[in-house]
């Protein structure tokens, strides 16, 4: 049972919502193309003129999916849209939010971030009791609980169903007549709240408003249920955690750099702050520091200003490639990583380069890297300074990650990573300094980097996280 729904810890999405505006669908086309570094593998938009709901989703990028054809068919006034991110396996249309589904109380769509830890035992048991999934996808277990709630409202059916599922969950619910946007207790999820002409807007991710004009009021707060109607807004709270576990990892490198989340934070200046740290601890006589681009660049400009190098942009990221392409017939030497990447040999040549990414994960791209910066740069010497600590377990709330088996930190000491990605010296960012870059660090879940899991996994699903961490 647990094998057939492993896929489901594989998932980062983008969620935004607009309540009150005539252009509802048209301004979540907008947000969701502003989120579009939050998921790339298929976009949907639901949207509501508070009789009909009309829904569009498809495979791929915002901008191929919906033409003025097709967002033109998404009347009303409110609407909620979702970008997602998968693996293979369950990369499948059926997968894509948002759901929409009929039940006692009239229709409503959900669109979630974030990923459930007792999904599996949750749907088993549903699916027990009979119940009949469209999606591999955990979100579609939460609308089976409200389904099956038998409290008289929708807010309070939410309620009931969310006191049940566990785990990292930034959701959008959209119903005939309301907008509710929702934050797991922990508050793992970046969720904002901004206004545009009198309509409120929803948005994983501040970088949304921003493309629309929509000003930024607050954050939901971890365990709020706002809900937002003709006659304004209502907050509910759910029972939980007194504990925030804001991940991380958004600032270091989920995020966009130009968002401000949790509470406000600008991303690109605690990515800054985690490159100058990184320099004060482990800055080596140099050249030049380098980013590796776009992940690496606020932490290299960080690293540079701090250690008084010079910047410069040794690599040149193509912004163009899809997800596929046709590979040469004949083999070309460093192919796999040129098509992304390409170094500047003006600039690396003979240099001793300090290159700055913003994290390892399997130790293969920068391998790839520091091979590419001296065979094809000249660079004489290549330093790999690394924005985070290293990455020694698997996240279980929303960010793909592979097994702890295949994360290189998790069974090899610096010294044999540096030696595998063949840099002449490698050096993380410590945990210390990360928190000390973070404003209240007890705020935050550091799982991935030390093991110290906020949301504990019920008994019956216990095994998948063993089966995580082997
Ligand atoms: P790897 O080759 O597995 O070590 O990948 C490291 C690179 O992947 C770094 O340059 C990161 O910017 C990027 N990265 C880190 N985490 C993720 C993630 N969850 N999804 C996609 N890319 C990531
Ligand atoms: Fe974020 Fe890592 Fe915690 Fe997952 S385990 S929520 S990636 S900090």
């Amino acid at each position: 049972m647990l094998k057939k729904y492993f896929h489901y810890i594989h998932e980062e999405c983008g969620i935004f919502g607009v309540y009150g505006h005539p252009e509802a669908a048209n301004l979540t086309y907008l947000g969701l193309y502003a989120l579009q570094h939050r998921g790339q593998e298929g976009a949907g938009i639901c949207s509501t003129d508070g009789k009909n709901f009309y829904l569009d989703k498809s495979m791929g990028l915002v901008a191929d999916i919906f033409s003025e054809k097709r967002l033109k068919k998404l009347c009303g006034h409110a609407a909620i849209g979702h970008n997602r991110y998968s693996t293979a396996g369950s990369s499948s249309l059926k997968n894509v939010q948002p759901f929409l589904v009929n039940y006692i109380l009239g229709s409503i769509a959900i669109a979630h971030n974030g990923n459930l830890i007792n999904a599996e035992h949750l749907r088993y048991e549903l699916e027990k009791g009979g119940a009949i999934f469209q999606s591999s996808s955990d979100s579609e277990v939460i609308l089976h609980l409200i389904a099956r709630s038998t409290l008289d409202n929708p807010v309070d059916r939410i309620k009931d169903a969310l006191s049940i599922v566990k785990g990292a969950f930034s959701l959008l619910f959209l119903d005939e007549s309301k907008l509710i946007a929702v934050r797991d207790p922990f508050g793992v999820r970046p969720l904002s709240l901004g206004i545009l002409d009198g309509a409120y807007i929803i948005a994983s991710e501040t970088c949304a408003f921003d493309l629309i004009g929509a000003n930024y009021i607050r954050d939901i707060q971890p365990g709020e249920i706002l809900v937002i109607d003709e006659n304004g807004l209502k907050s509910y709270h759910l029972l939980g955690s007194n504990k925030k576990a804001f991940c991380v990892f958004e600032f270091i490198y989920f995020a966009r750099p130009d968002s401000f989340i949790f509470d406000h934070i600008c991303v690109n200046t605690i990515r800054k702050k985690f490159g100058k740290i990184l320099a004060r601890d482990s800055s080596i006589e140099a050249d030049l520091v380098i980013p590796v681009p776009d992940s690496g660049v606020p932490a290299a400009l960080g690293f540079a200003e701090k250690s008084g190098l010079p910047f410069d942009f040794g690599l040149i990221r193509n912004h163009y490639i899809g997800r596929t392409f046709i590979e040469p017939k004949q083999s070309i030497r460093h192919f796999g990583v040129k098509i992304k990447l390409n170094p500047v040999k003006d600039i690396l040549k003979d240099k001793k380069v300090i290159v700055v990414d913003d994290s390892i994960v399997r130790g293969t791209t920068s391998k790839k890297i520091v091979k590419m910066i001296r065979e094809l740069g000249g660079a004489k010497e290549v330093h790999m300074r690394i924005a985070s600590p290293p990455t020694i377990g698997p996240c279980f709330y929303g960010i793909d990650t592979p097994t702890r088996q295949e994360l290189i930190a998790s069974t090899h000491m610096i010294e044999e990573i540096r030696k595998y990605i063949t840099a002449d010296s490698l050096a993380y960012l410590t945990i210390e300094g990360l928190n000390e870059v973070l404003p209240n660090p007890e705020n935050y879940c550091l799982a991935c980097f030390n093991n110290k899991y906020p949301i504990h996994f019920p008994k019956e699903d216990s095994l998948q996280m063993e089966l995580m961490l082997v």
